[in-house]
Protein backbone atom coordinates (compact mmCIF):
# COMPACT_ATOMS: atom_id res chain seq x y z
CA UNK A 1 0.00 0.00 0.00
CA UNK A 2 1.31 3.45 -0.87
CA UNK A 3 1.38 6.29 2.33
CA UNK A 4 -1.04 8.88 0.54
CA UNK A 5 0.24 11.15 3.13
CA UNK A 6 3.70 11.12 1.01
CA UNK A 7 1.86 12.59 -1.72
CA UNK A 8 1.84 16.93 -1.51
CA UNK A 9 -0.52 18.91 -3.68
CA UNK A 10 1.03 19.84 -7.05
CA UNK A 11 3.20 22.76 -6.51
CA UNK A 12 6.29 22.78 -8.93
CA UNK A 13 8.73 25.94 -8.55
CA UNK A 14 8.55 29.00 -10.62
CA UNK A 15 10.62 28.91 -13.37
CA UNK A 16 11.39 30.94 -16.29
CA UNK A 17 12.05 29.06 -19.46
CA UNK A 18 13.91 30.13 -21.68
CA UNK A 19 15.12 26.94 -23.76
CA UNK A 20 13.43 26.17 -26.64
CA UNK A 21 9.92 24.96 -25.76
CA UNK A 22 7.94 24.67 -23.31
CA UNK A 23 7.76 28.26 -22.33
CA UNK A 24 5.65 29.78 -19.39
CA UNK A 25 2.28 30.14 -20.44
CA UNK A 26 0.43 33.20 -20.33
CA UNK A 27 -1.35 33.20 -17.34
CA UNK A 28 -4.78 34.21 -19.09
CA UNK A 29 -4.25 30.62 -21.10
CA UNK A 30 -3.97 28.81 -18.21
CA UNK A 31 -6.89 30.76 -16.45
CA UNK A 32 -8.82 29.82 -19.47
CA UNK A 33 -8.60 26.10 -18.84
CA UNK A 34 -9.47 26.57 -15.14
CA UNK A 35 -13.51 27.20 -16.93
CA UNK A 36 -15.51 24.89 -16.16
CA UNK A 37 -15.87 21.77 -18.53
CA UNK A 38 -19.31 21.46 -20.48
CA UNK A 39 -20.47 18.34 -22.87
CA UNK A 40 -18.85 18.24 -26.37
CA UNK A 41 -22.33 19.01 -28.48
CA UNK A 42 -23.72 21.54 -25.69
CA UNK A 43 -24.35 24.19 -28.24
CA UNK A 44 -21.91 26.66 -26.03
CA UNK A 45 -19.09 24.36 -26.75
CA UNK A 46 -19.79 23.73 -30.42
CA UNK A 47 -19.74 27.90 -31.04
CA UNK A 48 -16.57 27.52 -29.10
CA UNK A 49 -14.75 25.17 -31.49
CA UNK A 50 -16.21 27.10 -34.71
CA UNK A 51 -14.59 30.15 -32.73
CA UNK A 52 -11.14 28.26 -32.75
CA UNK A 53 -11.69 27.43 -36.28
CA UNK A 54 -12.13 31.31 -37.26
CA UNK A 55 -9.56 32.21 -34.97
CA UNK A 56 -6.76 29.79 -36.38
CA UNK A 57 -7.95 30.70 -40.30
CA UNK A 58 -6.20 34.35 -39.15
CA UNK A 59 -3.76 33.36 -37.55
CA UNK A 60 -2.30 30.40 -40.43
CA UNK A 61 -3.35 33.58 -42.92
CA UNK A 62 -5.49 31.04 -44.89
CA UNK A 63 -9.20 30.67 -46.08
CA UNK A 64 -8.82 26.91 -45.72
CA UNK A 65 -12.62 25.64 -44.09
CA UNK A 66 -10.34 22.77 -42.93
CA UNK A 67 -8.95 24.60 -39.70
CA UNK A 68 -9.25 22.76 -36.53
CA UNK A 69 -7.13 21.08 -33.45
CA UNK A 70 -6.13 18.10 -32.60
CA UNK A 71 -5.88 16.55 -29.35
CA UNK A 72 -2.11 15.89 -28.62
CA UNK A 73 1.25 17.24 -28.76
CA UNK A 74 2.56 18.22 -31.97
CA UNK A 75 3.24 15.11 -33.08
CA UNK A 76 -0.01 14.02 -33.27
CA UNK A 77 -0.48 16.84 -35.44
CA UNK A 78 2.27 15.40 -37.73
CA UNK A 79 0.67 11.93 -37.47
CA UNK A 80 -2.84 13.24 -38.61
CA UNK A 81 -1.55 14.35 -41.57
CA UNK A 82 0.83 12.01 -42.41
CA UNK A 83 -1.79 8.94 -41.40
CA UNK A 84 -4.18 10.13 -43.48
CA UNK A 85 -2.27 11.06 -46.58
CA UNK A 86 0.30 9.16 -46.94
CA UNK A 87 -0.81 5.21 -47.89
CA UNK A 88 1.50 2.22 -47.98
CA UNK A 89 4.42 2.57 -50.91
CA UNK A 90 3.38 6.00 -51.74
CA UNK A 91 6.45 7.76 -52.33
CA UNK A 92 7.51 10.83 -50.19
CA UNK A 93 10.23 13.63 -49.95
CA UNK A 94 11.67 14.97 -46.84
CA UNK A 95 14.16 17.72 -46.44
CA UNK A 96 15.88 16.26 -43.89
CA UNK A 97 18.04 20.01 -42.13
CA UNK A 98 17.58 19.03 -38.42
CA UNK A 99 16.00 16.39 -36.00
CA UNK A 100 12.17 17.45 -36.86
CA UNK A 101 13.34 16.23 -40.10
CA UNK A 102 14.16 12.79 -38.88
CA UNK A 103 10.68 12.56 -36.98
CA UNK A 104 9.40 13.24 -40.35
CA UNK A 105 10.89 10.19 -41.79
CA UNK A 106 10.55 8.34 -38.68
CA UNK A 107 6.99 8.81 -38.85
CA UNK A 108 6.50 8.46 -42.82
CA UNK A 109 8.21 4.92 -42.19
CA UNK A 110 5.59 3.96 -39.21
CA UNK A 111 3.00 4.87 -42.51
CA UNK A 112 4.90 2.30 -44.57
CA UNK A 113 5.52 5.37 -47.11
CA UNK A 114 8.71 4.61 -49.56
CA UNK A 115 10.73 7.52 -48.15
CA UNK A 116 13.53 9.77 -50.26
CA UNK A 117 15.24 12.33 -48.18
CA UNK A 118 17.71 15.10 -49.32
CA UNK A 119 19.63 16.37 -46.29
CA UNK A 120 21.68 19.90 -45.21
CA UNK A 121 24.54 19.87 -42.59
CA UNK A 122 22.95 20.50 -38.88
CA UNK A 123 23.27 24.44 -39.24
CA UNK A 124 22.24 25.06 -42.87
CA UNK A 125 18.94 25.39 -45.05
CA UNK A 126 17.79 24.27 -48.72
CA UNK A 127 18.09 26.33 -51.10
CA UNK A 128 14.27 26.37 -53.66
CA UNK A 129 16.22 24.35 -56.44
CA UNK A 130 17.60 22.03 -54.59
CA UNK A 131 13.81 20.77 -53.55
CA UNK A 132 12.87 21.42 -57.09
CA UNK A 133 15.66 19.38 -58.44
CA UNK A 134 14.93 16.20 -55.98
CA UNK A 135 10.75 16.56 -56.66
CA UNK A 136 12.09 16.32 -60.22
CA UNK A 137 13.96 13.63 -59.83
CA UNK A 138 11.46 11.04 -57.50
CA UNK A 139 8.38 12.54 -58.33
CA UNK A 140 6.82 12.19 -54.98
CA UNK A 141 3.45 12.35 -54.43
CA UNK A 142 3.67 14.29 -51.08
CA UNK A 143 7.08 16.87 -49.68
CA UNK A 144 7.30 16.59 -46.44
CA UNK A 145 9.25 19.50 -44.66
CA UNK A 146 9.98 21.96 -41.67
CA UNK A 147 10.17 25.32 -41.01
CA UNK A 148 11.43 25.76 -37.95
CA UNK A 149 13.49 23.53 -36.64
CA UNK A 150 14.49 23.99 -33.11
CA UNK A 151 17.15 21.62 -33.00
CA UNK A 152 19.76 24.09 -35.09
CA UNK A 153 17.84 27.15 -34.84
CA UNK A 154 17.31 27.10 -38.79
CA UNK A 155 14.29 28.52 -40.72
CA UNK A 156 13.63 26.77 -44.06
CA UNK A 157 12.26 29.70 -46.62
CA UNK A 158 9.26 28.15 -47.93
CA UNK A 159 7.61 31.30 -49.95
CA UNK A 160 8.36 29.39 -52.95
CA UNK A 161 8.50 26.00 -51.90
CA UNK A 162 4.31 25.71 -52.11
CA UNK A 163 4.29 27.08 -55.72
CA UNK A 164 7.53 24.69 -57.03
CA UNK A 165 5.02 21.39 -55.45
CA UNK A 166 1.79 22.87 -56.97
CA UNK A 167 3.60 22.87 -60.31
CA UNK A 168 4.66 19.60 -60.25
CA UNK A 169 1.16 17.96 -58.46
CA UNK A 170 3.27 17.36 -55.31
CA UNK A 171 1.14 18.19 -52.15
CA UNK A 172 3.08 19.56 -49.77
CA UNK A 173 2.77 19.66 -46.05
CA UNK A 174 4.91 21.91 -43.63
CA UNK A 175 5.63 21.26 -39.68
CA UNK A 176 5.35 24.97 -38.25
CA UNK A 177 4.94 23.88 -34.48
CA UNK A 178 8.33 26.03 -33.52
CA UNK A 179 8.28 29.09 -36.03
CA UNK A 180 4.41 30.31 -36.50
CA UNK A 181 4.13 33.87 -34.10
CA UNK A 182 7.88 33.96 -34.13
CA UNK A 183 8.13 34.26 -37.85
CA UNK A 184 6.04 34.92 -40.75
CA UNK A 185 4.19 32.06 -42.33
CA UNK A 186 1.60 32.84 -45.43
CA UNK A 187 -0.11 29.43 -45.90
CA UNK A 188 -2.29 31.06 -48.77
CA UNK A 189 -0.33 33.11 -50.22
CA UNK A 190 2.76 30.13 -49.92
CA UNK A 191 0.22 27.90 -51.50
CA UNK A 192 0.87 24.88 -49.01
CA UNK A 193 -1.37 22.40 -48.63
CA UNK A 194 -0.95 21.06 -45.11
CA UNK A 195 0.26 22.74 -41.82
CA UNK A 196 0.22 21.78 -38.36
CA UNK A 197 1.52 23.44 -34.98
CA UNK A 198 1.28 23.55 -31.18
CA UNK A 199 0.82 25.64 -28.48
CA UNK A 200 3.76 25.29 -26.37
CA UNK A 201 6.52 27.55 -28.42
CA UNK A 202 5.33 31.04 -29.40
CA UNK A 203 1.86 30.70 -28.63
CA UNK A 204 2.22 31.04 -25.02
CA UNK A 205 0.18 27.68 -24.42
CA UNK A 206 0.78 24.05 -22.72
CA UNK A 207 1.76 21.35 -25.04
CA UNK A 208 -1.17 19.15 -25.73
CA UNK A 209 -3.46 20.42 -28.71
CA UNK A 210 -2.02 20.56 -32.18
CA UNK A 211 -3.68 23.24 -34.08
CA UNK A 212 -3.53 22.53 -38.29
CA UNK A 213 -5.03 23.95 -41.93
CA UNK A 214 -5.67 21.36 -44.76
CA UNK A 215 -6.12 22.79 -48.45
CA UNK A 216 -8.88 21.52 -50.72
CA UNK A 217 -6.02 19.57 -52.66
CA UNK A 218 -4.98 17.40 -49.71
CA UNK A 219 -8.87 17.13 -48.16
CA UNK A 220 -9.98 15.80 -51.40
CA UNK A 221 -6.61 12.92 -50.66
CA UNK A 222 -8.01 12.55 -47.50
CA UNK A 223 -12.06 11.63 -48.45
CA UNK A 224 -11.16 9.23 -50.80
CA UNK A 225 -9.96 7.70 -47.78
CA UNK A 226 -13.51 7.62 -46.37
CA UNK A 227 -14.33 4.66 -43.78
CA UNK A 228 -16.83 5.71 -41.00
CA UNK A 229 -16.34 3.72 -37.78
CA UNK A 230 -19.01 1.12 -37.40
CA UNK A 231 -20.65 2.52 -34.04
CA UNK A 232 -21.58 5.54 -35.52
CA UNK A 233 -22.20 4.83 -39.33
CA UNK A 234 -25.57 5.54 -40.92
CA UNK A 235 -27.04 2.75 -42.84
CA UNK A 236 -26.68 4.81 -45.94
CA UNK A 237 -23.05 5.65 -45.24
CA UNK A 238 -20.47 4.58 -48.75
CA UNK A 239 -17.01 3.90 -48.01
CA UNK A 240 -14.43 6.04 -50.18
CA UNK A 241 -12.80 4.24 -53.08
CA UNK A 242 -9.34 4.65 -51.72
CA UNK A 243 -7.19 2.62 -49.02
CA UNK A 244 -8.88 3.00 -45.34
CA UNK A 245 -6.69 5.74 -43.13
CA UNK A 246 -4.73 2.66 -40.77
CA UNK A 247 -5.28 4.83 -37.75
CA UNK A 248 -9.13 5.63 -36.03
CA UNK A 249 -7.41 8.19 -33.78
CA UNK A 250 -5.62 10.13 -36.87
CA UNK A 251 -8.35 9.43 -38.87
CA UNK A 252 -8.90 13.13 -40.91
CA UNK A 253 -11.80 12.32 -42.22
CA UNK A 254 -13.91 11.43 -39.60
CA UNK A 255 -12.08 14.26 -37.33
CA UNK A 256 -13.19 16.51 -40.35
CA UNK A 257 -17.12 15.26 -39.98
CA UNK A 258 -17.16 15.73 -36.10
CA UNK A 259 -15.69 19.50 -36.56
CA UNK A 260 -18.51 20.00 -39.62
CA UNK A 261 -22.15 20.02 -40.01
CA UNK A 262 -22.61 16.30 -39.33
CA UNK A 263 -20.95 16.47 -36.06
CA UNK A 264 -20.21 12.95 -35.81
CA UNK A 265 -19.07 11.75 -32.24
CA UNK A 266 -15.77 10.55 -33.26
CA UNK A 267 -14.14 11.56 -30.40
CA UNK A 268 -14.46 13.50 -26.90
CA UNK A 269 -12.82 17.17 -27.56
CA UNK A 270 -10.41 17.77 -24.94
CA UNK A 271 -12.69 20.73 -23.64
CA UNK A 272 -9.85 22.26 -22.06
CA UNK A 273 -7.00 21.90 -24.37
CA UNK A 274 -9.89 23.40 -26.60
CA UNK A 275 -10.20 26.79 -24.55
CA UNK A 276 -6.46 27.28 -24.47
CA UNK A 277 -5.97 26.92 -27.82
CA UNK A 278 -8.91 29.18 -28.38
CA UNK A 279 -7.70 31.56 -25.82
CA UNK A 280 -4.20 31.21 -27.34
CA UNK A 281 -4.84 32.37 -30.89
CA UNK A 282 -7.45 35.42 -29.59
CA UNK A 283 -4.25 36.45 -27.59
CA UNK A 284 -2.03 36.48 -30.30
CA UNK A 285 -4.58 38.14 -32.62
CA UNK A 286 -5.57 40.82 -30.54
CA UNK A 287 -1.54 41.82 -30.04
CA UNK A 288 -1.77 41.30 -34.23
CA UNK A 289 0.30 38.56 -36.36
CA UNK A 290 2.75 41.07 -37.18
CA UNK A 291 3.68 43.40 -33.74
CA UNK A 292 3.78 39.54 -32.44
CA UNK A 293 6.57 38.34 -34.80
CA UNK A 294 8.35 42.25 -34.39
CA UNK A 295 8.40 41.47 -30.76
CA UNK A 296 10.05 38.04 -31.52
CA UNK A 297 12.30 39.72 -34.10
CA UNK A 298 13.77 42.49 -31.59
CA UNK A 299 13.70 39.97 -28.92
CA UNK A 300 15.82 37.31 -30.59
CA UNK A 301 18.35 40.13 -31.98
CA UNK A 302 18.77 41.78 -28.58
CA UNK A 303 19.59 38.22 -27.01
CA UNK A 304 21.83 37.78 -29.77
CA UNK A 305 23.78 40.55 -29.70
CA UNK A 306 24.30 39.56 -25.93
CA UNK A 307 26.02 36.59 -26.94
CA UNK A 308 27.94 37.85 -28.93
CA UNK A 309 29.50 40.45 -26.78
CA UNK A 310 30.14 37.91 -24.24
CA UNK A 311 32.87 36.43 -26.70
CA UNK A 312 30.40 33.45 -27.85
CA UNK A 313 30.38 31.58 -31.13
CA UNK A 314 26.64 31.36 -32.51
CA UNK A 315 26.11 28.11 -34.24
CA UNK A 316 24.66 27.99 -37.88
CA UNK A 317 24.10 30.33 -40.89
CA UNK A 318 22.38 33.53 -38.79
CA UNK A 319 21.04 35.08 -41.41
CA UNK A 320 18.47 31.61 -41.74
CA UNK A 321 18.10 31.67 -37.90
CA UNK A 322 14.64 31.50 -36.37
CA UNK A 323 14.20 34.97 -34.32
CA UNK A 324 12.83 32.89 -31.51
CA UNK A 325 15.65 30.64 -30.52
CA UNK A 326 19.34 31.23 -31.16
CA UNK A 327 21.90 28.55 -30.66
CA UNK A 328 25.26 29.06 -28.79
CA UNK A 329 28.60 27.00 -29.39
CA UNK A 330 30.20 25.94 -25.57
CA UNK A 331 33.75 27.12 -24.57
CA UNK A 332 35.79 24.23 -24.90
CA UNK A 333 36.33 24.68 -20.62
CA UNK A 334 32.94 25.05 -20.01
CA UNK A 335 31.08 21.91 -18.63
CA UNK A 336 27.74 21.63 -19.98
CA UNK A 337 25.60 20.15 -17.48
CA UNK A 338 27.11 22.53 -14.66
CA UNK A 339 26.25 25.44 -16.17
CA UNK A 340 22.71 24.40 -16.84
CA UNK A 341 22.07 23.10 -13.60
CA UNK A 342 23.77 26.41 -12.26
CA UNK A 343 21.09 28.39 -14.19
CA UNK A 344 18.59 26.32 -12.65
CA UNK A 345 19.38 25.74 -9.02
CA UNK A 346 20.68 30.12 -8.40
CA UNK A 347 18.76 31.76 -11.17
CA UNK A 348 15.29 29.32 -11.45
CA UNK A 349 16.37 29.68 -15.27
CA UNK A 350 16.14 26.56 -17.59
CA UNK A 351 17.79 26.97 -20.95
CA UNK A 352 18.18 24.36 -23.57
CA UNK A 353 20.73 21.82 -24.39
CA UNK A 354 21.16 19.66 -28.00
CA UNK A 355 20.63 16.66 -30.03
CA UNK A 356 22.03 14.58 -31.83
CA UNK A 357 25.34 15.75 -33.43
CA UNK A 358 25.10 18.80 -31.22
CA UNK A 359 24.75 17.10 -28.01
CA UNK A 360 26.40 18.66 -25.31
CA UNK A 361 27.91 21.12 -27.72
CA UNK A 362 25.62 23.88 -28.28
CA UNK A 363 23.12 25.29 -25.92
CA UNK A 364 19.70 26.46 -27.53
CA UNK A 365 18.46 29.63 -25.87
CA UNK A 366 14.70 30.96 -26.73
CA UNK A 367 12.99 34.02 -26.87
CA UNK A 368 9.35 32.80 -26.99
CA UNK A 369 5.74 33.67 -26.70
CA UNK A 370 5.31 35.39 -23.46
CA UNK A 371 8.95 34.94 -22.90
CA UNK A 372 9.80 37.16 -25.89
CA UNK A 373 9.91 40.11 -23.08
CA UNK A 374 12.84 42.82 -22.60
CA UNK A 375 12.71 41.52 -18.92
CA UNK A 376 13.32 38.26 -19.46
CA UNK A 377 16.20 39.07 -21.97
CA UNK A 378 18.09 40.84 -19.40
CA UNK A 379 17.94 38.60 -16.83
CA UNK A 380 18.68 35.63 -18.91
CA UNK A 381 22.08 37.35 -19.77
CA UNK A 382 22.86 38.51 -16.97
CA UNK A 383 22.05 34.97 -15.24
CA UNK A 384 24.47 33.43 -17.97
CA UNK A 385 27.19 35.94 -18.51
CA UNK A 386 27.56 35.61 -14.24
CA UNK A 387 27.88 31.48 -14.74
CA UNK A 388 29.77 31.22 -17.26
CA UNK A 389 32.54 33.75 -15.47
CA UNK A 390 32.38 31.77 -12.27
CA UNK A 391 33.05 28.51 -14.45
CA UNK A 392 36.13 29.97 -16.30
CA UNK A 393 35.01 32.11 -19.21
CA UNK A 394 35.99 35.46 -18.64
CA UNK A 395 33.81 38.49 -20.25
CA UNK A 396 34.59 42.45 -19.69
CA UNK A 397 31.44 42.86 -17.28
CA UNK A 398 28.99 44.82 -18.52
CA UNK A 399 29.09 44.78 -22.17
CA UNK A 400 27.08 42.27 -22.87
CA UNK A 401 24.19 43.56 -21.03
CA UNK A 402 24.69 46.99 -23.13
CA UNK A 403 24.78 45.18 -26.14
CA UNK A 404 21.76 44.11 -25.72
CA UNK A 405 20.13 47.48 -24.34
CA UNK A 406 21.24 49.11 -27.13
CA UNK A 407 18.86 46.70 -29.34
CA UNK A 408 15.41 47.99 -27.59
CA UNK A 409 16.68 51.56 -27.64
CA UNK A 410 18.15 51.90 -31.29
CA UNK A 411 14.26 50.41 -32.46
CA UNK A 412 11.89 52.99 -30.36
C1 LIG B 1 9.16 21.57 -30.53
C2 LIG B 1 8.82 20.95 -31.83
C3 LIG B 1 7.92 19.88 -31.91
C4 LIG B 1 7.35 19.30 -30.65
O1 LIG B 1 6.69 18.09 -30.78
P1 LIG B 1 5.90 17.53 -29.51
O2 LIG B 1 5.16 16.35 -29.98
O3 LIG B 1 4.99 18.63 -29.04
O4 LIG B 1 6.93 17.21 -28.48
C5 LIG B 1 7.59 19.40 -33.17
N1 LIG B 1 8.14 19.94 -34.29
C6 LIG B 1 9.02 20.95 -34.23
C7 LIG B 1 9.60 21.52 -35.49
C8 LIG B 1 9.40 21.47 -33.00
O5 LIG B 1 10.28 22.46 -32.92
Amino acid sequence: MLDIAQYDQINPPYRLLMGPGPVNADPRITRSMAAPLIGQFDPVMTDYMNQTMALYRDIFKTTNQQTFVIDGTARAGIEAVLMSTIRPNDKVLIPVFGRFGLLLCEIAKRCRAEIYTIEMPWGQVFSPDMIEDAIKKVKPRLLLCVQGDTSTTMLQPLDEIGQICRRHGVISYVDATASIIGNPLEVDKWQLDGVSVSLQKCFSGPPGVAPITLHDNMVELIQKRKCVESGIRRDDEVDGSDEMIYSNYFDLDMIMRYWGAERINHHTEATSMLFAARESARIVLQEGLDNAIARHQINGKAMLAGLQAMDLEIFGDVSHKMNNVVGVIKPKNIDDAQLRNLMLSDFAIEIGSSFGPLKGNVWRIGTMGYNARKDCVMQTLTAFEAVLNKLGHKTKYGEALQAAWNCYSADK
